[in-house]
């Protein structure tokens, strides 16, 4: 855990001030951290029978995808608004100041009811994987279960979201 913590870098007052902007670019373009916190991640699930890994864009899809090929599942991208080409569904969520909105596929799972794993770089307040959450729960699965690289704890994003299956590897 202290080598993949060595590879978070601070920024501070980004993407504003008063933001410290936790860079994961150091840990994913380092082999051996990148390799460590995949196989964190893939211990965790490997037993749980999972369908598909569901990425929150955009940090979401570098761990998702690599998750996805270390399990054999398939990968879904949860979007911004307006990337996706097809038939979606959508969900408004607040942000500190206005609205965001995330997207995704109606058919997204051919699999019916199945198990999923939602995954993003980083939990802050929770209000992305809660929209996020909101979105797979109109599509139907049977188990969610939500992932995290980093937990920002001091905003308490894990006592907010609409689940308790929660795995964070690096809380600070
Ligand atoms: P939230 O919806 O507040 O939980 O914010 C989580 C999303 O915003 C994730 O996709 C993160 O990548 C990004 N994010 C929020 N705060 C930070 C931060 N301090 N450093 C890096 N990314 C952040």
């Amino acid at each position: 855990m202290q080598y993949l913590l060595s590879k978070l870098k601070d920024v501070p007052n980004f993407p504003k001030p008063g933001i410290t902007f936790k860079d994961i670019t150091p840990l994913l373009s380092d082999k051996k951290a990148f390799k460590q916190a995949i196989e964190i991640f893939y211990e965790e699930y490997k037993d749980k029978n999972i369908d598909y890994i569901i990425g929150i864009e955009s940090r979401g899809f570098i761990l998702g995808a690599a998750l996805a090929l270390q399990l054999n599942v398939g990968f879904v991208p949860i979007r911004k608004v307006g990337k996706l080409p097809a038939e979606k569904i959508s969900c408004k969520y607040e942000l500190e100041y206005g609205y965001d909105e995330l997207e995704m596929h109606k058919h997204s799972f051919e699999i019916q009811n199945p198990n999923v794993v939602l995954i993003d770089d980083l939990i802050a307040t929770g209000g992305s994987a809660n929209a996020s959450i909101s979105l797979i729960n109109k599509l139907g699965v049977n188990e969610l279960y939500t992932a995290f690289l980093v937990n920002l704890t001091f905003l308490k994003g894990t006592d907010k979201l609409n689940t308790n299956k929660i795995f964070t590897i690096l809380d600070i």
